[in-house]
């Protein structure tokens, strides 16, 4: 499966500001913004030229990065968007946002989206009492999120919970028993993703 494998601080650095895309470590003095806040690369400290279209290519990079998803799954994602009522740019961040991998950070069972996707993909998460092994799968209304009964990973996921001040209004957590039921739909302003969405849909709207 194809999977994004550069260097997550890097991507923090192009963007400027912090993705939290390493779990605890960015919570440190150890981030890269904190120690070198400038792009990566020869000329990262230079001046950067600041056109109309960087600044929405930007944001949508940004918006794929901090999810981890690649650019032809980006895409699709916004073409279900356009298709939904609504307004396209919401629509868009509530299908990133309903990302089981996603999920499972937003109820603090995993430290970042990368190590969610690796316990999904290894099989310690179940839906409704089936395992659920796609970091992409959607999460809907009245799904009921486990963890697989005697999941070697449960100390590590343990420790993910205590990284986790506050579960979002849409999503209700039992750290615990490490389960989690699905309220709702996540309205805009529970999503804490750092993106101006109608950029994305000026620069896909070109
Ligand atoms: Fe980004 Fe985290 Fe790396 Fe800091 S430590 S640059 S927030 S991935």
């Amino acid at each position: 499966m194809a999977r994004d494998t550069g260097s997550q601080c890097k991507m923090c650095r192009r963007e400027g500001q912090k993705l939290f895309l390493k779990g605890e470590r960015c919570f440190t003095d150890k981030c890269a913004i904190e120690r070198r806040n400038y792009p990566p690369g020869d000329h990262g400290r230079g001046r950067q030229k600041q056109s109309e279209y960087r600044v929405q290519l930007r944001e949508k990079q940004k918006a794929r990065r901090y999810y981890g998803v690649l650019e032809k799954q980006f895409r699709s994602y916004y073409a279900k968007a356009s298709r939904q009522e609504g307004v396209t740019g919401e629509n868009l961040l509530r299908l990133l946002e309903a990302r089981f991998d996603n999920v499972l950070v937003r109820l603090g069972f995993a430290g970042s989206r990368r190590q969610a996707r690796q316990l999904i993909r290894h099989g310690h998460w179940t839906v409704n009492g089936r395992r659920v092994d796609i970091p992409s799968y959607q999460v809907r209304e009245g799904d009921v999120i486990a963890i697989k009964a005697g999941s070697p990973s449960e100390p590590t996921i343990r420790t993910a919970t205590e990284l986790t001040s506050a579960v979002p209004a849409w999503l209700q957590a039992d750290h615990d028993g490490l389960t989690a039921k699905v309220l709702r739909a996540p309205e805009r302003g529970e999503i804490a993703a750092p993106v101006q969405e109608q950029l994305i849909v000026e620069l896909y709207s070109k």
